[in-house]
């Protein structure tokens, strides 16, 4: 029997183990959040900080191969482990993809295309060249971010300089981005074994609410051309990064070209890449229900050294995706993880999943769990989710699950 470490024990982790549990393996999650849900369906689990050396050699001395479910894991640590134990995707994939800085130079590099950006790394350099930027652009920290955080959007030059005057970051190390006239959002995800073979996931499409992911789509409402444009961006990324595991690629797509001189264009569409994470997605939670075969399911047989298949629709028509944020929860007055009433879901027919994580707190803006859809048009299948949702944060706790 195999066993698989996974670093980080959120949804994706927790979701993860449980098609990895399905393949007949052990499952040891680490996270430094003694309430991390993952912990729940795993054989054994640690509890320590991503830096602590002694914990690291303890929970790797019980697997046979690693994977992480969370970008900011510390590198420093898992680098001291000395190569012992295989971690996929590679520590060179996960330092690549958790800078932006060198995300970005490695999209450029490799003439993918990205939407015009600079590096800053600090305050006194960024005062000197900012008479040479335009507006709107966004300037985004090169580590540490997600859901947002970490990002800083400049309509004009006076919110620019008011940000240099003020100095709202310790250090300044970071991307200024022309901030693109979106047309839409879209995500692929990729999975690649260690002897190479790829398998490739329908295109979803994405919105998102604060920068928060708010539904996605799949497959995605798009022209053939532009899918599979994407589709052969995502895969030639995955081979770039020399990836074995999962790679999501998130697209901008706009109607203009921008300032960026290497977008590619795709019947009237322009298509970047906005950034990866080398890991599963929340866009793929959908491969749950839409697809003959899940990103945890890809990513356990890449893990297990289990053969590949291709991934494929299970019907036609659309699944939508809504997730649910801590603010369900806090509309239907609680904030207590275990608490959401789901009676409100009674009259949805359409509503083909529920999955709730399992955290113990809910706060504005945390994804607690989501909510799949399904109908034979987009509109069917959005407003089935939407409406879904809308229902539950009407709720009132008390009555029984
Ligand atoms: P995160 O790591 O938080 O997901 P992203 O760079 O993906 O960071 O940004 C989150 C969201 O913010 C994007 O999905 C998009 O909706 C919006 N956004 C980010 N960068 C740009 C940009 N250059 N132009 C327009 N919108 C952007
Ligand atoms: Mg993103």
């Amino acid at each position: 029997m195999k066993t698989v470490g996974i670093l980080g024990g959120g949804q994706l982790g927790l979701l993860l183990a449980l098609s990895l549990s399905r393949l007949g393996a052990r499952v040891v999650v680490y996270d430094p959040d003694p309430s991390a849900p993952a912990r729940k369906v795993a054989w054994k689990s640690f509890q320590s900080s991503w830096t602590d050396l002694g914990a690291l050699k303890e929970f790797a001395a019980l697997c046979d191969v690693i994977t992480y479910e969370f970008e900011n894991v510390e590198i420093s640590g898992l680098k001291k482990l000395n190569g012992e134990k295989p971690i996929y995707p590679s520590l060179e994939v996960l330092a690549t993809t958790q800078d932006r800085i060198f995300e970005k130079q490695f999209l450029r590099e490799n003439n993918l295309p990205v939407a015009a950006f600079f590096v800053v790394q600090s305050y006194d350099q960024l005062a000197k060249i900012e008479d040479g930027i335009t507006f709107p652009c966004i300037l985004k920290t090169a580590t540490g971010g997600y859901d947002g955080k970490g990002q800083f959007v400049f309509e004009k030059r006076a919110d620019l300089l008011a940000f240099i005057k003020e100095k709202p970051l310790p250090v300044l190390r970071a991307v200024i981005e022309e901030k693109l006239p979106l047309h839409m959002e879209l995500s692929c995800i990729v999975a690649r074994s260690a002897e190479g073979q790829e398998s490739i996931f329908p295109v979803a499409r994405n919105t998102h609410e604060a920068q928060i992911l708010d539904t996605t789509l799949m497959p995605a409402d798009i022209p053939a051309p532009l899918a599979a444009t994407v589709k052969d961006i995502a895969l030639t990324a995955a081979e770039k990064l020399g990836l074995v595991g999962l790679l999501t690629c998130e697209f901008f797509i706009t109607r203009e070209r921008g300032q960026s001189t290497s977008s590619v264009e795709v019947d009237g569409y322009h298509v970047f890449v906005n950034e990866f994470a080398p890991r599963p997605h929340n866009s793929g939670h959908l491969t749950m229900n839409a697809t003959t075969v899940s990103q945890y399911d890809l990513l356990a047989r890449i893990l297990l050294d289990v053969p590949m298949v291709e991934p494929r629709l299970l019907a036609p028509g659309y699944f939508c995706l809504a997730n649910l944020l801590g603010d369900v929860w806090l509309a239907q007055g609680t904030d207590v993880g275990p608490e959401l009433n789901l009676q409100g879901l009674k009259n949805h027919a359409d509503l083909v999943d529920i999955v709730i994580y399992g955290k113990e707190s809910a706060r504005a803006g945390r994804k607690m769990g989501h909510v799949v859809s399904y109908g034979l048009t987009v509109d069917e299948a959005v407003a089935a989710a939407r409406n879904a949702r809308e229902e539950l944060a009407r709720a009132v706790v008390g009555s029984v699950q």
